[in-house]
């Protein structure tokens, strides 16, 4: 069997070694989700219900032992951490509601009574990215499982730990054994035998676009059913009647957030010209301020990057750009990078058309509204966005033009458990999170009765 070590981003150390699944260990974590899933899905509803509640409860019980797991193989700041447990909760207990509310409708026909039944899929595979690790795999688990389905969950293999105690959490709390499985290993064999496999029905996946558009290619040759939450490169709009301070005090987290490794970092952030001195000396004391460092300090607010080739991937792109300044990053041992701006850079540069997932933003100056949402437009992504201004109407009629899934104003704002949340063009295809999540986890069936 093999091992795969599991590093912690903040020491370049070993957190721990994990064994990664084998086709067999595959095959078997889908068998035993369908067995329970066929006692699971005609389980009562109320019954269902009590045991998303209850998981949503054992992970509060936990949560600080959870944020602390995360926080260090993640290398995300604790106070973030404890707020993505809360999050994990949460979620499970939104989705509580599922069971007993998964309404169908009737249609009236001529000749008989019709009826809707929106059926869960039985088994369904999920796949997830490092960088939100428990709580991106919670926006799958918590709506596949609260619709009826048994899940497989591959995460990340460089943050599996809390996904794994996740899987002892929801049977200590209820659910069925072999409900929901965790394998483990690189998605390179170990995803693709979840896209692979003959009785996964559909799968949810959350990482880059790369992946993204293989897995759709693989997924549309089995006619297989896939929602896909995909990279970003997403536009900040700064108008010069916004408050200046909060837009670029904000970038805190709306850009170095997680060490900007977030799929909806505003890392383009465009400036009306006359507003961009005052503001890009916010942005000087923003960054400057910035306390990266050990990630299970409390008054930490950015930790390292993920991996040593994470780093190596954002320091080239840096190498090749105008930087205006930077903060601080601790040196020695671990994969840290200090927050960066830059400034002036052109549309096409690649700091400011690729994806980096690293602390980096590039500030960039407009003349007109319009002009500002052609750029902002102007990228193959389309996932989250910001408008910040005083001018409401402005703001609403901007955000209705911008080509992105997740809009914010005065706010970088994108997830909320209550709210849908997905992204336009290469952002991703469907959504998640929000009232409709768990019919993206179902088939609708229609059935007529002849009276
Ligand atoms: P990634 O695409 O490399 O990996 C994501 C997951 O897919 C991992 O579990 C990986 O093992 C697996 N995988 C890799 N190759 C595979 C294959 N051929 N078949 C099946 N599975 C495979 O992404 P990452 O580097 O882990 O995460 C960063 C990316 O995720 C960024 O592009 C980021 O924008 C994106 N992301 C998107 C969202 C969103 O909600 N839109 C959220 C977070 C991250």
């Amino acid at each position: 069997m093999m091992k795969g070590q599991v590093l912690e981003p903040a020491t370049g150390g070993v957190l721990a070694e994990v064994p990664w699944a084998t086709a067999a260990d595959v095959d078997d974590a889908v068998r035993r989700a369908a067995l329970a899933q066929r006692e699971w899905s005609r389980a009562d509803p109320a019954h269902r219900a009590e045991v998303m509640i209850a998981i949503a409860e054992a992970v509060r019980a936990e949560a600080e032992e959870l944020a602390r797991l995360e926080a260090r193989n993640v290398g995300m700041p604790i106070a973030d951490a404890r707020g993505a447990m809360a999050g994990v909760a949460s979620t499970f207990r939104y989705y509580s509601a599922t069971p007993e509310r998964l309404l169908g409708s009737t249609i009236p026909v001529s000749g008989g009574l019709d009826m809707t039944f929106h059926e869960p899929f039985g088994v369904v595979g999920l796949i997830t990215p490092w960088n939100y690790p428990l709580s991106i795999a919670t926006w799958k688990v918590a709506p596949a499982l609260a619709a009826g389905n048994g899940v497989v969950l591959k995460p990340s293999e460089l943050t599996p730990l809390t996904a794994l105690e996740l899987q002892r959490i929801v049977v200590e709390a209820g659910l069925p054994e072999g409900l929901f499985n965790v394998v483990v290993g690189p998605g390179d064999p170990v995803g693709q035998m979840l896209v692979d496999h003959p009785d996964i029905r559909k799968v949810g996946f959350t990482g880059s676009t790369a992946v993204g558009r293989t897995i759709a290619r693989q997924a549309g040759d089995r006619l297989k059913r896939v929602t896909l939450e995909l990279g970003g490169k997403s536009a900040a709009l700064v108008f010069a009647d916004a408050d200046l301070q909060a837009a670029a005090a904000g970038l805190a987290g709306g850009v170095f957030g997680n060490s900007g490794q977030d799929c909806c970092a505003r890392s383009r952030v465009f400036v009306e010209r006359p507003a961009m001195e005052e503001f890009l000396a916010y942005v000087k004391e923003t960054t400057a301020a910035m306390r990266v460092g050990d990630p299970l300090d409390e008054n930490t607010q950015m930790g390292p990057l993920i991996s040593q080739r994470q780093r190596e991937r954002v320091a080239s792109y840096v190498s090749q750009a105008p930087v205006l300044f930077e903060g601080s990053a601790p040196d020695g041992p671990g994969f840290w990078y200090p927050p960066t701006v830059l400034h002036p850079v052109d549309d096409d540069h690649p700091a400011a058309r690729d994806e980096i997932f690293g602390p980096v933003v590039c500030v960039l100056p407009f003349d007109s509204e319009d002009e500002a949402v052609r750029r902002a437009n102007d990228t193959s992504y389309g996932l989250a966005g910001s408008i910040w201004s005083h001018d409401g109407a402005r703001a609403l009629r901007i955000a209705r033009a911008m080509e992105a899934g997740a809009l914010a104003v005065n706010s970088y704002s994108s997830v909320r458990v209550n709210t849908p949340f997905g992204g336009f063009k290469d952002s991703g295809l469907g959504r998640e999170l929000g009232p409709d999540a768990p019919l993206a986890y179902t088939e609708l069936k229609n059935v007529f009765v002849k009276t």
